[in-house]
């Protein structure tokens, strides 16, 4: 007797592409790239000159929206270390302490104007380098970074007021590391406050993202500051770990991952240098039934969405109340089906390019893991330019708590949705994560909002907003979201001895 074998029935995919409009379109709308002068190759930036790394390598970087060669840069080695430190030390030692505190404000204040002149540029040279919407680097970076400049240069020769009774003297040289997310931001955030207390700088751009960080070399330079109190190197991971493990350097900032925090925490253990470290996030976006649906809804795809996710304060889970969840999950359906993915240095343009290859792997790589672990995924259905690195807003529901991609950082436009009942449930679940970066409240009663926000491990909670940042509010993590807070007042301090005055 034949024996028939039974056929397996079709696997049901939990995938739901939805329906993306192309009736009509908006007219492409691209930044002129002509504002941009990039260089072929670019060296190191030691003692206010250009100098060739001591290895003779240089790296490539690319636009990851096109994949194409923007320029390429110099790998700097242990050796290169060495000099930027000495370098460092020198002018530390011998003009940067010793200067009018007076005068080294006019110093930071004429980068924060220089900034603003060159705002077109460095915008396009952000976008162009990182994948990042112009319109994110032109109306957010760019001007947040001036204004960094511009408020610690504010700072310089008050911090008598800033600390009343004590007097604050600097710590030496910081040694400074960033990642691919906020180029030129980062680099305004560590070292404005760096420059304002009297210290000096070695900085490290990542690899993916160094032209901005370039760039603003080039402003230092320009701007006559003196040789050596800001330099740049470039590289990869050893070059950081190089700055890390430096005898020299006095004081480490860091942003990056939390699994490279862990080593810097562990190479500096048992030294005298001091750290500030700002990690990863799992934020809690958090919307109450009392809230203002459609504001709520907005602030939820502006804080996960716009800037593919690429921030570690992205509101990357949300939590709505019950009663409210399937008009709220509409709502957002809706509108992932009308941000517009593509060329970056197009003015419509809402979510632009994955920053590489390797980071699109991880998202996909979580994309798998929120359908194996029975979440149901709605991934708009909107179209991909056909080269670079780009992925389609992407909305689990049914997600778990344990589950993977609400406890883990994906850095990308992917949003886990979660619901709850009470105040207390969601204080927990929100809690319930290795990280404490950020967080969201929406609600429409202030004693809610004050409730949440004391009761929530967090560094910042925004109430009925999401991701405002502003140079005179601190910002940094709790639990493996690190440690030391950037901005505002607090933002001194990591860079700072304080002594009582007798
Ligand atoms: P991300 O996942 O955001 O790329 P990383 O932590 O890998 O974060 O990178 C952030 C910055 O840290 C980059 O400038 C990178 O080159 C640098 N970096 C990577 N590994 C090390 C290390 N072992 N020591 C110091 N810096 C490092």
């Amino acid at each position: 007797m034949a024996v028939t074998k039974k056929k397996a029935a079709p696997k049901k995919s939990n995938t739901v592409k939805l329906k993306f409009d192309t009736s009509w379109n908006y007219a492409p709308a691209p930044e002129s790239k002509s504002a941009a002068t990039i260089h072929k190759q670019y060296d190191l930036f030691i003692n206010g000159e250009w100098q060739k790394p001591s290895g003779k390598k240089y790296f490539d970087t690319i636009n990851p929206a096109t994949e194409e060669k923007l320029s390429e840069v110099a790998m700097a080695n242990e050796a290169d270390t060495n000099k930027a430190v000495t370098a460092a030390r020198n002018a530390y030692e011998k003009v940067w302490k010793k200067m009018p505190a007076k005068e080294r404000g006019k110093y930071i204040f004429r980068i924060a104007r220089m900034i603003q002149e060159k705002a077109r540029e460095l915008a396009v040279i952000e976008t162009l380098d990182g994948g990042k919407p112009i319109r994110e680097s032109r109306d957010f970076d760019v001007p947040t970074a001036a204004n960094h400049f511009f408020y610690y240069a504010g700072w310089a020769d008050k911090l008598e007021y800033a600390f009343p009774n004590r007097q604050a003297s600097p710590l030496g040289v910081a040694g400074q590391i960033i990642p691919w997310n906020f180029p030129l931001l980062m680099a305004a955030w560590k070292i404005a406050p760096a420059l304002a207390t009297g210290n000096t700088v070695v900085l490290k751009p990542a690899e993916t993202t160094p032209l901005t960080a370039l760039k603003l070399a080039e402003i230092i330079q320009e701007a006559d500051l003196p040789p050596g109190v800001v330099n740049i190197l470039t590289g990869a991971g050893e070059t950081g770990a190089s700055i890390v493990n430096h005898p020299g350097i006095d004081k480490i900032a860091f942003t990056g991952s939390t699994e490279v925090g862990k080593l810097i925490q562990r190479a500096i253990a048992g030294t005298n240098k001091k750290a500030t470290l700002e990690l990863g996030g799992k934020a809690a976006n958090i919307i109450f039934e009392d809230a203002p649906i459609d504001q709520a809804v907005e602030g939820v795809i502006n804080g996960i969405f716009f800037n593919q996710g690429h921030v570690c304060c992205a509101g990357s889970r949300l939590y709505v109340q019950e009663s409210i969840a399937k008009q709220v999950i509409r709502k957002l359906k809706d509108r992932i089906e009308t941000l517009i993915v593509g060329d970056p240095i197009d003015k419509n343009t809402d979510i632009g390019a994955i920053n590489s290859k390797q980071q699109l792997d991880t998202i996909h790589k979580y994309l798998n893991i929120g359908k194996k672990e029975g979440a149901e995924m709605y991934e708009s259905s909107c179209p991909l330019p056909r080269k670079g690195y780009f992925c389609r807003p992407t909305i689990f529901t049914n997600v778990a708590q344990s589950s993977r991609i609400a406890q883990e950082e994906i850095f990308g436009p992917v949003l886990a949705v979660l619901t709850f009942r009470t105040d207390d449930e969601v204080i927990e679940k929100a809690n319930n994560s290795p990280y404490g970066l950020s967080a969201g409240v929406w609600t429409d009663k202030g004693s809610k909002i004050f409730n949440m926000t004391k009761r929530m491990r967090a560094g910042v909670v925004w109430a009925n907003t999401f991701n405002k940042f502003d140079p005179s509010s601190p910002f940094g993590g709790y639990k493996e979201s690190g440690f030391g807070r950037e901005g505002g007042l607090h933002g001194l301090m990591p860079y700072i001895h304080l002594t009582h005055q007798s």
